[in-house]
């Protein structure tokens, strides 16, 4: 018997849970969660500090956040959503849809909820075929407990712990800062001038939804173009912010020199990635927010049996975990070999130098984009698991055209697929 470690029951530990149930009779799935409930970051709460054991808030949603992908494409592939309502939903019926698919598995009984894993230890370290002893604390008892595991699915996720970029003298700004981690609600906002930093899908989406309630939003970003869509008319574009002028000012200083005065900063800068129960015996790095060593974003190179589950970014979430949890069972169960350690080495060293020739900065090194569908083809291929179907990358492709456009109503749209199989707006 295999036991087999999950560390989280957000999307990525649920599917790892579902997949492990039924790889092998021989794999025993152990999940640990250190919240009350399944769904992650889907988990919506007006709470923005202390959950109530005292550890940090986890969600960043927003509470009118719909989704910015279409629902006909965000399903696990062997659990799709239901064909009527919207195309883009509210996140409440996200965190349902995660209920739902928790419940179809029967995939509750196995979770120990209100476990926090505290610490992961190789039990052999350097060896690569080592266990992993896990210590989890009972958060209701306050108990220890150890583990040890032949394997470890890391699925704790990663938009969680604010990336908030330094700004020159941002100690002498006199204005509210906050980042989108905590943003719940435009109205605090109320006719305010708000700059917000970085134009991702929050800095867009809250960008968007201040101005209804504000006097005036900046959205300021590094982007080589303005964002192209039409926009509110008190929503402006401007250069990133870099500075706060001298002195106790509300005056922001952007990268071409100009100056912002602004009641309010929001950071729509993004996460770290974090592990903190990751002993520094397990080898793994993260630095410019890049996760090291990884073999294909997902295994580590030195030891295989250490997974990571949802690592890339700009991708189609659950159908990647999907595929990437499957490849690494089929490892474990023996119906696939993994490259040797040195091997796994070389072939993440090649992406690494591959990316920066190409001119992607080192911090985005994980970003896949138009890159995932030849990486999640691979990784099916590799494991002879099927592919994401092509209807999902057209409809991804289409929505991602359209939102560039038609930034302010494109979730109001509805796709339906055709006979011929290509999805349309109905
Ligand atoms: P999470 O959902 O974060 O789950 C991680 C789980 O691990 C949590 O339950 C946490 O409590 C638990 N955990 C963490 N540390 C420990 C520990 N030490 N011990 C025990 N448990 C632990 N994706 C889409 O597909 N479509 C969208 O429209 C979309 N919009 C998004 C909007 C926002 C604002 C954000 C933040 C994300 C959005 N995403 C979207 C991406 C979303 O993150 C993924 O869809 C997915 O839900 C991530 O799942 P996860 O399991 O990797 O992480």
């Amino acid at each position: 018997m295999k036991t087999v470690g999950i560390i989280g029951a957000g999307a990525a530990g649920l599917c790892a849970l579902r997949h492990a149930l039924t790889a092998s009779p021989n794999i025993v799935p152990v999940i640990w969660e250190q919240s009350k409930v399944v769904g992650g970051t889907w988990v919506y709460t007006d709470n923005i500090d202390k959950d109530d054991h005292g550890l940090p808030v986890h969600s960043s949603m927003y509470k009118s956040l719909r989704t910015n992908l279409p629902k006909e494409v965000m399903s696990f592939p062997d659990f799709p959503f239901p064909a009527e309502g919207d195309s883009f939903i509210p996140h409440a019926a996200m965190l349902r849809y995660l209920q739902d698919y928790s419940q179809n598995f029967d995939l509750e009984r196995h979770i120990k909820f209100e476990h926090v894993v505290l610490e992961v230890v190789p039990s052999k370290p350097g060896a690569s075929d080592t266990e992993w002893i896990v210590t989890v604390r009972d958060l209701t008892s306050d108990k220890l407990t150890t583990t040890l595991c032949h394997a470890l699915l890391i699925c704790n996720g990663h938009y969680s712990v604010p990336y908030i970029p330094s700004i020159d003298g941002i100690e002498n700004f006199c204005g509210s800062t906050m980042h989108s981690h905590s943003y719940r609600e435009a109205s605090p906002y109320s006719d305010q001038t708000v700059a917000v930093l970085g134009a991702s899908a929050s800095g867009l989406d809250i960008s968007v939804e201040l101005c209804s309630v504000a006097k005036k939003v900046y959205l300021c970003h590094n982007l080589p173009i303005p964002f192209p869509a039409a926009l509110p008319s008190n929503l402006e574009q401007k250069a990133g912010i870099v500075g706060v002028k001298q002195g106790t000012s509300n005056t922001l200083v952007l990268k071409d020199g100009s100056e912002l005065e602004v009641d309010a900063l929001l950071y729509c800068t993004g996460y770290y990635y974090t592990f903190p129960f990751l002993a520094d015996s397990c080898g793994v790095t993260v630095e410019d927010q890049q996760v090291w060593p990884l073999y294909r974003h997902l295994i580590h190179c030195d030891y295989p049996t250490l997974a990571f589950v949802g690592i890339p970014t700009k991708i189609l979430p659950f159908p990647l975990f999907d595929i990437q949890v499957r490849f690494f069972l089929r490892f474990l169960t023996g119906e696939m070999s993994l490259p040797s350690c040195s091997e796994m080495h070389d072939d993440a060293l090649a992406y690494h130098n591959r990316c920066l020739q190409e001119g992607c900065p080192p911090k985005q090194l994980h970003l896949l984009a138009s890159k995932q569908w030849d990486y999640v083809a691979e990784l099916a291929r590799l494991a002879n698991l099927p592919n994401i179907p092509s209807e999902v990358r057209q409809l991804y492709e289409l929505v991602h055209g359209i939102r560039k456009y038609d930034l302010l109503t494109f979730k109001q749209k509805k796709f339906v697929i055709g006979q011929d199989g290509i999805y349309r707006e109905m």
